[in-house]
């Protein structure tokens, strides 16, 4: 009997099943065992991957927990919730824009500007001086970058993957998410600071690491924007530029957003946190009334309304996300070492020495992340 039974146990139905779940696993690991995974499709990621594969590498992954890419960098219907303006300085940045055929045009700021510094006193008009370097803006929106990067590539990224443990076997970093398991023999944490602390790392980091990590303040992730479209950039039509810095009051800072063409109109800017705690129809009805104050009944003609904000978005912002406009000091160095004995590393905008939080931050680590890993002695 018990020589039948174990002749025929492999065709038993559960072995049968234990056999098939084992082939499934093996597959899946086969396709996720990769060179290289980045974690993290925002534009410091993608910039890492883009140069991996002008380079001619193909064996890389990236993770994304979102259901779509670009991270802090989103552009909606025209008007960019995320990241919006460039300065001339930004050298890698503007670098990246000419290789990829992309355009950027100047910020407009001619005419009138307004400070409201006292909400029961009359604003304050000003005039920006043109003559000093102006901000610029990326034709398409800031996410016409993103789309340029991925284009070579998209089959590569895997979208709604959220990770949440990375843990060293020895050969392997192994990689768990929500969406099964991967493995690779390098593995690229590109997430805010702060969000790569919450994830499970096996074995644990150094406590200074994670110290650095939760003391690190995500750029921009308490902040809300709108965008408001019109028919007709009725402002400058009044000879003012569009600029609204807010001391008080509902608005921090609102610009002029008619896109490159001048065929799409509309204002774009940050909204006063305190407001956060709004109805969304009271917040709306506010900020109105700030900018009508200002810019007069027209406001209210818009024909699209949109606002984002980012302290509500858990795949930038944290629970513990205090409000912050001062811009830190970025790049710890802390960062740049090595983790699972050169298996992982730390990159993404807060992690750069120079111009950190910003895109030129975010593509100066995703660059030099590249050429860490296509390093010969690190590569072994
Ligand atoms: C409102 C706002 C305005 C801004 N304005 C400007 C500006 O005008 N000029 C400027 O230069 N910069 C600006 N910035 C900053 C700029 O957007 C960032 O510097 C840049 O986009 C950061 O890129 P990153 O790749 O380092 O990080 P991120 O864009 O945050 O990318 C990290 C990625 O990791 C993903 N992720 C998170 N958790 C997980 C997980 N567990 N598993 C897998 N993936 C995960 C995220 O979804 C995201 O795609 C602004 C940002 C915001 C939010």
């Amino acid at each position: 009997m018990a020589i039948i039974s174990c002749a025929f146990e492999p065709f038993s139905g559960l072995a049968v099943l234990r056999w098939l779940v084992d082939t499934i696993l093996q597959q899946r690991n086969m396709t996720n065992n990769n060179k290289y995974t980045i974690i993290g499709a925002g534009l410091s990621g993608l910039v890492t991957a883009y140069q991996l594969f002008k380079a001619g590498e193909k064996d890389f992954i990236i993770l994304e927990a979102r259901d779509r890419i670009g991270g802090r960098i989103y552009s909606s219907n025209g008007i960019d919730l995320g990241a919006t303006w460039l300065q001339y300085f930004h050298r890698d940045l503007n670098n990246l824009l000419k290789e990829l055929g992309l355009q950027k045009f100047e910020q407009f700021r001619k005419g009138t500007s307004t400070l409201v510094y006292d909400e029961r006193a009359i604003p304050h008009n000003f005039e920006i001086n043109t003559q000093e370097p102006a901000a610029h803006r990326v034709e398409g929106g800031t996410s016409a970058l993103i789309e340029a990067l991925a284009a070579p590539f998209q089959d590569k990224i895997f979208l709604n993957t959220q990770v949440q443990h990375i843990s060293d076997n020895g050969q392997q970093v192994l990689v768990g998410s929500n969406n099964g398991q991967f493995s690779a023999k390098k593995v690229v944490v590109t997430l805010p600071p702060k969000l790569a602390k919450q994830l499970q790392y096996e074995p644990p980091l150094p406590d200074a690491l994670y110290q650095a990590m939760s003391g690190t303040h995500t750029w921009m992730g308490n902040a809300i924007k709108v965008g408001i479209e019109f028919n007709s950039s009725f402002w400058k039509t009044q000879g003012h530029s569009g600029t609204l810095i807010g001391q008080v009051g509902p608005i921090k800072e609102l610009y002029d957003h008619t896109n490159a063409d001048n065929t799409r109109f509309a204002l774009m800017g940050f909204v006063n946190e305190n407001l956060r705690k709004l109805q969304p129809s009271d917040r709306k009805e506010y900020l109105f009334n700030g900018i009508e104050n200002v810019l007069g009944k027209e406001v209210r003609n818009y024909t699209n309304y949109q606002e984002k904000d980012w302290a509500q978005d858990l795949y930038t912002s944290t629970a513990t996300q205090e409000s912050n406009y001062q811009h830190p000091n970025y790049g710890n160095p802390i960062f740049q070492a090595l983790q699972m004995n050169g298996k992982l590393l730390f990159s993404g905008t807060e992690t750069a020495a120079n111009y950190g939080g910003y895109m030129e931050g975010a593509v100066s680590s995703g660059l030099q992340t590249a050429r860490r890993l296509q390093q010969k002695e690190w590569n072994r």
